[in-house]
């Protein structure tokens, strides 16, 4: 692998040269979804984020297992050990089989990652599928000490570990900040310390969702899942473990301490978080009216919504900000992305018109070289963009004549396209009227066009100018011409 590619470790807090522990293999563990809710926005970077590093990985000859979970036991967003499993909720407000509502919004979040040309993960595992491995890692924890039984629940005892080990080093927090941070609920008191956290939670009589085990009829934390199944798939020791920044505390830190006190170690080598994705410079949430579905951006449906964005367009605007940077979600900046993915798909189709000269004024290797070292920085896709978008202005000069380029360096620059544009950033040519395609309106246009000469042999020209606007407000401008009527999309 000739690239030295560098990428920033949150657990150090520098980039560092990416070594995978078998050589030419690396194991990625990302945490994903809770499948309890329609796919939003904020589904869509760490989801495009992670994808991106997946397909640069396999882009350098690594072979990836990419194991991606889904969490199907609904339990926990902020108070992750206390409150109803929320698919638990729904299912019995809905008469529902839990499985029914996780089974529901899964797929809806597969056909969701489908549209933002998402890879399909190695593996998939499911919290509700894995209990078994649940359990067997809590024992772990139990046998070497730093978990205690109480009332039926296990919980992790983060000040046994603090002796021994450090908790906090991967949010840099200290026990006395997290205490400070911690909101006392009731029923809490099952805990030695405020700062402790459910491994596994006995169920109460009304909980749906519950297994057997040696404490308890009951269920596991939210942490447990991702311990128990990064090293069932990856091994106790895998190269990358992944997921947004909101997930570095607890769930993250959390994760570590089982980990370790498991298996006397750290799992994961890298730790990599995305930064968030904010809405008109606001965070993201049900209760501030701002909570976007990722369907409701493709359709255009949300009142904060000017007009529908299609899903590339959504995928080129998380790619336009670096991973590590924050990305304000409005109007304004998604139709901006729109623009700049038709100008850079424009230029990938500018290159075959282009009329190949005996001798290049161009170096496309240039671009080439600009490309790799982008991404081999820490995954800079902005300025891979930024790369491509100065060449699809030297590719327009090219094609007016202003300068050359030989068959061969044409060949080479559509070959780079294809390789960042596409393999590694992941971009498509959509099929729709926003992104150029003409395909799926043609026999429309045309079956309107063809009524539209009716009426003009008719000599009814009230009807005539009424189609043609028609046509004109959608976008379509008809021209007419001597020998029949031609359209374009404007
Ligand atoms: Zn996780």
């Amino acid at each position: 692998m000739e690239t030295e590619f560098t990428l920033y470790n949150t657990l150090t807090r520098r980039k560092e040269r990416f070594e995978p522990l078998t050589e030419g293999r690396v194991g990625m563990y990302v945490c994903g979804p809770t499948v309890y809710g329609d796919p939003h926005l904020g589904h869509a970077r760490p989801a495009v984020t992670f994808d991106l590093l997946f397909r640069y990985l396999r882009s350098l000859g690594y072979k990836v297992r990419y194991v991606r979970n889904i969490t199907d036991v609904g339990h926990l967003e902020h108070d992750a050990d206390e409150g109803e499993d929320k698919i638990a909720k729904k299912a019995r407000l809905e008469e529902l089989e839990p499985m029914e509502v996780a089974h529901h919004y899964t797929e809806r979040y597969h056909r969701a990652m489908d549209e933002l040309n998402v890879i399909t993960p190695s593996i998939e595992p499911c919290a509700s599928g894995h209990i078994i491995e649940q359990i067997t890692f809590v024992q772990r924890i139990l046998d070497a000490g730093f978990a205690y039984i109480s009332n039926g629940s296990v919980y992790f005892d983060v000040e046994k570990y603090n002796e021994k080990y450090r908790y906090g080093r991967l949010s840099g927090r200290n026990l006395d900040e997290i205490v400070l941070g911690t909101r006392e609920l009731d029923g809490q008191s099952d805990k030695r310390h405020p700062y402790d956290f459910a491994l596994w939670k006995k169920a109460s009589p009304e909980h749906i969702m519950r297994w057997p085990s040696p404490w308890s009829d009951g269920f596991p934390g939210w942490h447990m899942e991702c311990s128990a199944m990064s090293t069932k798939y990856l091994g106790d020791r895998f190269d990358i473990h992944g997921g947004g920044m909101d997930l570095m505390f607890p769930h993250h830190e959390c994760e570590i301490a089982q980990s370790t006190a498991a298996l006397g170690h750290d799992s994961a080598r890298y730790w990599v978080h995305n930064n968030m994705i904010t809405i008109n410079g606001q965070k993201m949430g049900k209760s501030l009216g701002n909570f976007i579905t990722l369907e409701e951006l493709f359709t255009g449906s949300h009142r904060l919504l000017t007009q529908a964005y299609s899903p590339m367009t959504i995928r080129f605007f998380v790619l336009q900000a670096h991973y590590r940077s924050t990305l304000d979600f409005s109007n304004e900046a998604l139709q901006a992305a729109e623009k700049g993915l038709d100008r850079l798909m424009k230029g990938y189709e500018t290159l075959a018109k282009i009329q190949p000269a005996a001798a290049s004024t161009l170096h496309p290797e240039e671009l080439e070289t600009r490309c790799a070292e982008a991404m081999a920085d820490d995954l800079n896709s902005p300025m891979v963009i930024s790369a491509l978008f100065d060449w699809v202005r030297l590719i327009n000069q090219a094609a007016d004549g202003k300068e050359q380029l030989t068959a061969d360096d044409i060949e080479r620059l559509k070959a780079v396209f294809r390789r960042y544009a596409f393999d590694i950033l992941g971009l498509k040519e959509e099929k729709s009227a926003a992104a150029g395609g003409r395909d799926r309106i043609t026999p429309l246009v045309e079956m309107l066009l063809d009524e539209r000469l009716k009426a003009r042999a008719a000599k009814d020209w009230a009807a005539s100018d009424r189609i043609r606007d028609g046509l004109q407000a959608a976008g379509i401008r008809v021209k007419d011409r001597k020998d029949g009527t031609d359209w374009e999309l404007e």
